[in-house]
């Protein structure tokens, strides 16, 4: 497992129940999207309907879910929770549908992974509040309508890009959750603790958070496994020498980058003079596959400025010599 992926890891789940905010206002951070979602809220339960449809994309681990249990319990309905790659069939759909009580909320994770089939059955669902369903076969095959109580489909996705137009233009609110600031981890980070019972350092709150790639998630991650350091060495207290000490043997470095992302940097400094290089040449270097990289390793990459992408293909910038100490080379810019 990597200790700095935005994915969740089973095991991990079990913990977040507790250390997930329940209030718009407890959920730190993404103020555009907080201050619309709480004027759309707002205005819905005036009008005593459901909220519009809302599809939330960004990379892993930025709060989708948890944005969403919020959004529901800011609306005081149920919240019933499935992902695309669950709901197979038209059939599997249907049966979600039908279980939903009015204005409760449906999410929909990885929302991009559901089949064209069952997007079809959605789209009457997300317009007019129906399922159509087929009886029979050949030429005694009918259709029937049949009406569903109106609710909220939240979708969540990593790439909005993946979704199909008519899927995504079927969603009245389309937000993008952005990585965190230093500031705001370091905030997620002393609340998490102060729920966990562990007595944090504001120097070692923020040295957890420089290093959590922008992501809650990371960010909550890594606490875990320091405070599991600071209890064995530090009688629990987590300080900043604890937290540069276990951050050293979990090899997370200053900026967050892990041996694979220090492999895919060196690799394209050491390998290729520092780029261009391609995706491909530099997937097979590593040994991972292309859309890996793409998803995983490069987001954060470039949203840091150590990757470039040119037509050429990717390039490591003059900040990437930096952070490894390495002079560059004649030409690079
Ligand atoms: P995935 O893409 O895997 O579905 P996600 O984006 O849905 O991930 P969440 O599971 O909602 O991520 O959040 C990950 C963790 O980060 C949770 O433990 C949650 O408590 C914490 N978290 C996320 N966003 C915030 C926030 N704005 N304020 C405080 N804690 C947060």
């Amino acid at each position: 497992e990597r200790m700095v992926s935005g994915e969740s890891i089973p095991e991990e789940e079990v913990m977040e129940g507790s250390i997930r905010p329940q209030k718009l206002a407890e959920y730190i951070g993404q103020e555009q999207v907080k201050e619309n979602l709480s004027v759309f809220i707002e205005a819905a339960k005036q009008r005593q309907e459901p909220l519009d449809h809302v599809l939330l994309y960004g990379p892993p681990g930025l709060g989708k879910t948890t944005l969403s249990m919020i959004i529901a319990n800011e609306m005081g309905v149920n919240i019933r929770t499935t992902s695309g790659p669950a709901i197979e069939r038209p059939g599997d759909l249907a049966a979600v549908l039908t279980a939903l009580e009015a204005g409760d909320v449906l999410f929909i994770d990885e929302i991009h992974r559901l089949n064209r089939h069952v997007e079809e059955v959605l789209y009457p669902a997300m317009e007019d509040f129906c399922l159509d369903i087929v009886l029979g076969k050949g030429d005694t095959a009918h259709s029937v309508r049949l009406d569903l109580p109106p609710f909220t489909l939240i979708g969540a996705t990593t790439r909005a890009g993946y979704l199909s137009p008519p899927l995504r233009d079927r969603f009245g609110v389309v937000s993008r959750l952005q990585y965190y600031t230093t500031e705001e981890l370091a905030f997620i980070v002393k609340r998490t603790a102060q729920v966990l019972c562990a007595p944090i350092e504001d120097e070692a709150a923020y040295e957890i958070a420089r290093r959590a790639r922008g992501t809650p998630r990371i960010a909550n991650r890594l606490l875990r496994r320091i405070r599991d350091f600071a209890q064995v060495t530090n009688d629990g207290v987590i300080n900043q020498i604890v937290t540069r000490e276990a951050l050293k043997r979990l090899q997370v470095d200053e900026r967050g980058l892990d041996h694979i992302d220090h492999q895919l940097l060196r690799g394209i400094i050491e390998k290729f003079n520092g780029g261009p290089v391609g995706l491909d040449t530099i997937a097979a270097t590593i040994g991972e596959e292309r859309h890996t990289i793409e998803d995983v390793y490069e987001p954060y990459l470039l949203q840091i400025g150590f990757i470039q992408r040119t037509p050429r293909g990717r390039m490591a910038t003059a900040a990437v010599y930096e952070h490894f100490n390495i002079e560059r080379p004649e030409g690079h810019v």
